[in-house]
């Protein structure tokens, strides 16, 4: 049997490495995959399905993309969820002995691209670890592509839940578990597509040995990780993921701590509901708070503004700190403008350096760093006229980059190529060296004419000349006529027809210093490359810093710009239990509609709960959301949609709106509802603003009035502001019996039979839904409206209800229930209907419920 071959054992051995892991060979200009894998790729990546001759496994399947833009596949096969180990040639072709040496360099995965084109601009590509040791939960999450890297730990009754909220909000494009918490792994993958990948964990001894090693700390205490084992643990997973998967992570300098408790827990289905930063209709952001506040300028403002929506604050001072900054940026339309133009300029400086410092920026990040760096003095000028407060400290963050300034502009070409092997990368007259060498391979040319006129009248024959051949290069030729009159030095290498072929030491130090310039050249441009991409690297620290302030900066722009072009009031943040909003309205649906009917909003100590009646369509759910989106936008900083507002800080938002069939996760509409319910009565509590829209509609209808009732009542007991939109009007004698509830209703106007919504909050229930009208106004069939209507009536009126039971053999059997007891059937007819239809039957009914009457 023949055995492997050599490429086909290298093959083998990053496959045994790397385990689930799609492996990609370079081969000559290609990456090829094999077997399975080639399968995978041709599929995904919509490429040929080919085979190659293997000794040990005969003809096997294999694809292959070209190396040189193999970027845009991997992040096909990484945005469809694969990972990728790059095998690649560690050593040079040309000076390998026998087969090149392959290894894995890198293994791209969801939660460790750095590339520009696999991650999004607008939001962050976060890997995230969890590991759990003594009852405590420690996750760890980093964005390699902007070196931003925090930790926190998590304890308690609810730790479960909280985990899951707060992985809620991080959305990690990939996470790390052990076998401990696989469960967990399995709802974040199916809730939030995140990709799962179960490593163990290394000891908490281990893992503290590493992070002091790798940081090159002697205490844990300087990033106030001494007393977060756990927290240590995670952090190690995910740099020993990642730095294993080939990631160089220069730009990171620290691990940040948090505490889950200085922001506003929001639970998964809150923020779904409340459309945050993603629609319920198709996932994206149209239609969100996001997409109303985002002005943002900058890729790094855009982030920025996004973690605030979905961390708002609990902390009134720091609220207090960003709304006093958004409102002064307000007051200054111009200088505003002015700051915001300053802004475009700067390029995504969080990327950009962490492009550098993994060692993936290619020549047109330098130069887009370059004019970032550049750019930042022009914010100075309008900063200098908003130096206040928040502002104030943001500015000196900015930082001095003249001297990295300088340098890119001194070392890189104006309009480099994008790719490194192009060449003409680094400026000319930057290094002496990399000059000469250019000039060599570009002057190869001139030299030659200059060498063969040198000759000429040197030797005195007229038509020598330079020519060159594969065989041994460049050459001087003679006429066998004038060979005699060739010099001592010349070598004779070749005799053809007419001529001799010579050379001489000068044309061969000539020729290999023509020949290798280009390489050399090129050699040595990557070489200086690397040590700017090393020295921007270095700096790495005091432009991360600068980005922060930048995002800041841009993000309080981006409120400012949207409170003054929709009219936005700063809410007032007092220490009270209170939620007092007037002529408040829906930042999204005003946004997107034509007008919008503004609605007061009083929640104090008197009156903590509302029921909210009135028909479908009428308001209700836009009215509970619009309450909650102004509470989250004050306590992330922002100003409100309302003519002002009073509020206390609210410690969470819970919000149940519209039910929806969870198939994927097995549960049916009613159970996620009471899962979902069960969840906000176990967590509220007096500060929490409570908003419930339609609970307890998945069963029947006493079964469901009894627990929206007796949730109400819990609700009163724990004192949460609530909002509860129901159509069980019944619910309205909970006015009556508990103090602190009133009774509001969502108003329709009644013209004719038609009825009008006015989206008008008017204190005081309803009894009437006008199901029936707006059934009409949906288009439903008269026929069923009429006989809709009939039903109504006779259950209002409690008289007996006129049925048609069956229909057989041309005949028609008719029916009187009781509305009462609708199984008992009071009266029973058959008629005869000859060739009619169910149309003509159903009409015919009412005719009979006359005769009955009448007798
Ligand atoms: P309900 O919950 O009572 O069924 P919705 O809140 O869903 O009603 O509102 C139905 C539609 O009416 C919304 O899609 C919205 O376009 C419009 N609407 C609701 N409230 C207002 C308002 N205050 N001003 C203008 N249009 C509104």
């Amino acid at each position: 049997m023949r055995g492997r071959t050599p490429m086909m054992q290298q093959y083998m051995a990053a496959k045994d490495a790397h385990p689930g892991v799609l492996i990609a060979m370079r081969v000559g200009d290609f990456y090829e995959f094999y077997f399975e894998d080639a399968e995978v790729a041709a599929s995904v990546l919509q490429i040929t399905l080919t085979g190659r001759e293997d000794a040990e496994n005969g003809r096997i399947a294999m694809a292959g993309v070209p190396y040189h833009s193999v970027e845009k596949y991997l992040a096909r096969l990484i945005q469809s969820g694969y990972k990728v180990a790059l095998c690649d040639q560690i050593e040079d072709p040309k000076q390998a002995k026998g087969l090149v040496r392959r290894a894995v360099t890198r293994v791209l995965t969801p939660g460790t691209v750095v590339e520009e084109s696999m991650v999004p601009a607008g939001a962050n590509n976060y890997l995230s670890a969890i590991c759990v040791l003594d009852g405590k939960v420690g996750l760890a999450t980093l964005d390699s592509s902007t070196g931003e890297f925090l930790v926190t730990e998590i304890e308690g009754d609810a730790i479960k839940d909280s985990i899951l909220q707060e992985l809620a909000r991080i959305r990690p494009a990939e996470l790390l578990l052990d076998d401990q918490t696989a469960d967990l792994g399995e709802l974040v993958g199916n809730a939030f597509g995140t990709s799962v990948t179960t490593l163990e964990p290394e000891d908490s001894r281990r893992a503290e040995k590493k992070i002091l090693l790798r940081f090159n700390i002697n205490n844990l205490s300087s990033f106030g990780l001494d007393a977060k084992p756990v927290a240590v643990m995670a952090a190690n997973m995910v740099l020993q993921y990642a730095e294993k998967g080939g990631l160089k992570l220069e730009h990171l300098e620290t691990i940040g701590t948090y505490s889950i408790d200085s922001f506003m827990a929001l639970d998964p289905s809150t923020r779904r509901s409340l459309e945050l930063t993603t629609n319920l209709s198709d996932g994206s952001r149209k239609f969100t708070l996001l997409s109303v506040l985002d002005q943002t300028v900058t890729s790094m403002g855009a982030r920025l503004l996004r973690k605030w929506i979905e961390q708002p604050l609990l902390d009134g001072t720091a609220i207090r700190q960003r709304l006093d900054s958004v409102q002064l940026l307000s007051k200054v339309n111009l200088d505003r403008a002015d700051l915001r133009d300053a802004l475009k300029k700067v390029g995504d400086i969080e990327r950009l350096v962490g492009r550098c410092a993994t060692g993936v920026a290619t020549p047109r990040d330098l130069v887009a760093l370059q004019i970032t760096i550049g750019s930042l003095p022009e914010l100075h000028a309008p900063l200098q006229k908003v130096a206040q407060g928040r502002i104030a400290e943001l500015m000196p963050m900015l930082g001095n980059h003249s001297d990295l300034a300088t340098l890119l502009a001194r070392a890189l070409a104006p309009n480099p190529p994008n790719a490194l092997r192009d060449g003409g990368v680094i400026a000319d007259g930057y290094d002496p060296g990399l000059d000469q060498l250019r000039a060599l391979s570009r002057d190869g040319r001139k030299f030659i004419a200059e060498l063969e006129a040198k000759e000429r009248e040197s030797t005195g024959i007229p038509n020598l000349k330079v020519g060159y051949n594969n065989v041994f290069g460049y050459f001087l030729e003679v006429n066998k006529l004038a060979a005699d009159r060739v010099p001592e030095h010349y070598i004779r290498k070749q005799t053809v027809a007419n001529a001799e072929r010579y050379i001489t030491a000068e044309l061969k130090e000539f020729e290999s210093a023509v020949l290798s310039a280009s390489e050399k050249a090129q050699n040595l441009e990557a070489e200086i490359f690397v040590r700017i991409r090393t020295r921007i690297s270095e700096n790495s620290a005091s432009l991360l810093q600068a980005a922060k302030a930048i995002a800041e900066l841009d993000t309080l722009c981006s409120l400012a710009e949207v409170a003054v072009r929709r009219d936005y009031r700063k809410p007032e943040v007092v220490e009270d239990e209170v939620l007092e909003i007037q002529q408040g309205r829906h930042p999204v649906v005003e946004a997107n509609g034509a007008s919008f009917v503004p609605n007061d909003l009083c929640i104090n100590n008197d009156q903590r709960m509302m029921i909210l009646t009135g028909p479908n369509m009428s308001g209700k759910s836009t009215y509970l959301r619009q309450s909650a989106l102004i509470v989250l936008m004050a306590q992330i900083g922002s100003f409100v949609p309302a003519r002002s507002c009073r509020l206390g800080i609210c410690d969470r938002i819970f919000a149940r709106i519209g039910a929806k069939d969870e198939i994927a996760v097995g549960q049916s509409t009613f159970m996620v509802e009471m899962v979902e319910s069960a969840f906000i009565l176990n967590h509220a509590s007096s500060s929490s603003l409570v908003i419930l829209d339609e609970v307890g509609r998945g069963t029947s209808t006493y079964d469901g009035l009894a627990i929206a009732w007796a949730m109400l009542e819990h609700l009163h007991l724990l004192g949460a502001k609530t909002m509860f939109a129901t159509h069980y009007h019944q619910l309205n004698v909970l006015a009556d019996q508990l103090k602190g509830v009133a009774n509001f209703r969502a108003s329709v106007k009644e013209v004719g039979d038609e009825i009008v919504w006015t989206h008008r909050i008017l204190p005081g229930g309803t009894d009437k839904s006008y199901g029936v009208h707006v059934a009409k106004k949906a288009g439903v069939p008269k026929s069923v409206l009429v006989r809709a209507n009939e039903i109504l009536a006779s259950l209002e009126s409690r008289e007996a209800l006129p049925t048609v039971v069956a229909t057989s053999n041309n005949k028609l059997q008719l029916a009187l229930f009781e509305p009462e007891e609708p199984w008992l059937a009071k009266e029973l007819k058959e008629l005869d209907v000859d060739d009619m239809t169910p149309l003509q039957a159903i009409t015919l009914l009412g005719e009979w419920k006359k005769l009955i009457q009448t007798n």
